[in-house]
């Protein structure tokens, strides 16, 4: 006979940023009885192959952006001061254990129940979770459950030969730099890593659409930073289409079939090289070529057709506004779900249903507003943008209602620079506002630091801020962000 399943007031599979949020919520505030399943390594994408390995990355080749740069302030630097990739990628690796660490600690401080494996649906109320240490599987029934279990990099199943390349998983296992890489994709993403892999002087091709990048982003930014790019020495293909094949020029070990989104490892072969075909026959040899095409929901596993959940178009999990999928007790949030993807996203939506299903009274109608959510890109230079695009506030208010303010300098950082240095290193902001009383609906930031000044603006703009608001508050001098409240 079967051993009974033990019963749970709340499962949450996926132990990344969603699901920790959510499971932290309900057991930490509110003593929820939970399970925490996780398939992976705790604490998802965003610690091991997403924000915190990138960010990272960012800062090292920010570092060598500002040695470079010393010269202008007469530090005697020389022009080929060495760095250790492969000590960096070491030291990050055990920088993200430590990480995912913390956040078993976390869990289990909190008396959330962790089980290590993948999970899959045997019934409406039931999981079974096929145990990574391979002692078999175990069954749990939950009340609740939570599907938080993210996404995973395309590779194109068209693209004949794509396999040989990397995605952005693969990125974060490369120990030695390749000295030439071509990023397909236009994205941030793609965005992130050519800017990063180019400050640390990578050639770096990027073969894009259309003729800018960040194309969901306001046009300023599209067009300074595309431009921006390919003053600091990115090679854009723009206009491309599919590739036609890829080739590996030296002998991989195996390859795996095309289509398959496991994770490679084979991204740090420093011997490693590949011949690209792009659409029109044009053909580059380089050394990695990395997939930055977008990402796909993580639902194979999942047997989501035993409970009927239903998906969208996409293949995301549907949800409403309250996070609940089509079948009752059965939630998804993050980017399983497709909305706005992003670490706090997800963390939100978890403490607003953790508030929602085990809160006091008056939290049941708890939900997270997807409205004004402000988001950087960790380029170089760095991008933040919270609210409507021109085009999307030309289309929700009209033209006529509408007035937009401008600025673009350089920043003091680089007054010492010589002119074509100056030129290289624009700052661009751009604030839209709406109807007579012009509430701030758009804010769009290209220049340095531009991350850290966005956070301020978007609690301002989420307060529904108007113009004459920005204009009250004193300036703060000499920044670039002082720009911002002083605009004519
Ligand atoms: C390169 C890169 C850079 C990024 N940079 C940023 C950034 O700077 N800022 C930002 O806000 N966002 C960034 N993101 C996005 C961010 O990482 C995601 O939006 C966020 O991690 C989504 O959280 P999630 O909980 O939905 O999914 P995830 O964090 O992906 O967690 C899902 C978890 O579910 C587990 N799982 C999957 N299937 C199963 C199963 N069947 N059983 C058990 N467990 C399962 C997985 O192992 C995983 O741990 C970046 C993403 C990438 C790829």
């Amino acid at each position: 006979m079967a051993p009974t399943a033990k019963s749970y007031d709340y499962i949450v599979i996926g132990g990344g940023s969603g699901g920790s949020g959510a499971a932290r919520r309900a057991a930490g505030w509110y003593g929820a009885n939970t399970l925490l399943i996780e398939g992976g390594r705790s604490g998802g994408t965003c610690v091991n192959v997403g924000c915190i390995p990138k960010k990272m990355t960012w800062y090292m080749a920010s570092v060598n952006e500002t040695i470079k740069g010393a010269k202008h302030y007469f530090y005697d630097v020389p022009d080929d001061v060495k760095f250790n990739f492969d000590k960096f990628k070491k030291a990050r690796d055990e920088r993200i254990l430590r990480l995912n660490g913390a956040y078993e600690s976390n869990w289990n401080r909190e008396g959330i129940e962790l089980v290590h494996g993948t999970a899959k649906f045997t019934g409406r109320k039931e999981i079974e979770v096929d145990l990574q240490d391979g002692s078999g599987k175990a069954s749990y029934t939950g009340k609740h459950i939570l599907i938080a279990t993210g996404g995973y990099p395309i590779v194109p199943a068209d693209v004949d030969g794509a396999t040989h390349g990397i995605t952005s998983d693969g990125f974060f296992d490369i120990e030695f730099l390749p000295k030439k890489i071509a990023i397909v994709g236009a994205g941030y993403i793609a965005v992130e890593l050519a800017g990063v892999l180019n400050a640390l002087g990578v050639q770096v091709h990027l073969y894009i659409r259309g003729a800018t990048f960040l194309r969901s982003f306001d046009p300023m930014i599209q067009e300074t930073l595309t431009k921006a790019y390919e003053d600091a020495g990115v090679i854009i293909h723009k206009n491309s289409r599919k590739l036609q094949k890829v080739e590996r020029l030296d002998s991989p070990a195996s390859t795996p079939a095309a289509g398959a989104h496991e994770k490679r490892t084979d991204g740090a072969s420093p011997e490693k090289r590949l011949r690209i075909t792009d659409h029109d026959g044009g053909r580059l040899e380089v050394d990695e070529l990395l997939w930055a095409i977008g990402r796909a929901p993580e639902i194979q596993n999942l047997d989501l057709g035993v409970p009927g959940i239903k998906l969208s178009q996409k293949g995301h999990i549907e949800v409403d506004d309250f996070q609940n999928t089509n079948v009752d007790g059965i939630y998804a949030l993050g980017d399983v779900t497709g909305q706005a993807e992003l670490t706090p996203v997800a963390i939100a939506a978890g403490r607003q249903l953790g508030n929602r299903l085990f809160g006091p009274p008056e939290l049941k109608e708890s939900r997270l507003s997807y409205e004004n959510i402000p988001t950087v890109v960790f380029s170089h230079p760095e991008v933040g943008t919270v609210g409507l695009t021109e085009p999307q506030a030309v289309e929700r208010y009209g033209q006529k209602n509408l007035k937009v303010y401008k600025t673009k300098f350089a920043a003091m950082y680089f007054d010492l620079y010589p002119a074509e240095g100056r030129s290289k290193h624009p700052t661009q902001y751009k604030l839209i506002c709406a109807g007579p009383e012009e509430k701030v609906v758009g804010l769009h930031i290209l220049g340095e630091a531009s991350g850290e000044i966005l956070q301020g603006f978007g609690v301002a703009i989420k307060m529904g801020a108007t113009k004459a608001d920005f204009d009250r508050c004193v300036a703060i001098h000499p920044t670039s962000a002082e720009e911002l409240v002083t605009m004519r």
